[in-house]
C-alpha cells in the first residue's frame, strides 16, 4: 500500500540533489567566466617565494580588465 509513497520520497530527494549540483556548477562558472561579457577568464599565478604566497589574477581577454586577485598561502 505504501510502496508508491516511498518511491515519491526517493524521487524528491534525487531532485533536491540535482538542483544543489546545478547551483554548484553555476558557482564554478561564475568564477571562471567574465561577469561582463561571459568570456573565459585567463588565470595567472605569480609565486612570491619570499612571503610564500601565490597571487592569482584573472584577466578577461575581451574586456582587458583584471577581474580579481586572490592570495594563497603556500603551506
Ligand atoms: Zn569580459
Amino acid at each position: 500500500m505504501d510502496g508508491n509513497k516511498d518511491k515519491e520520497t526517493i524521487q524528491e530527494k534525487q531532485l533536491l540533489f540535482e538542483s544543489q549540483r546545478d547551483e554548484h556548477q553555476f558557482f564554478l562558472e561564475d568564477q571562471n567566466f567574465c561577469c561582463l561579457c561571459g568570456s573565459k577568464l585567463v588565470f595567472h599565478h605569480k609565486i612570491d617565494y619570499l612571503s610564500l604566497k601565490v597571487q592569482e589574477d584573472a584577466d578577461c581577454p575581451s574586456c582587458r580588465i583584471r577581474m580579481k586577485t586572490k592570495d594563497h598561502g603556500l603551506q
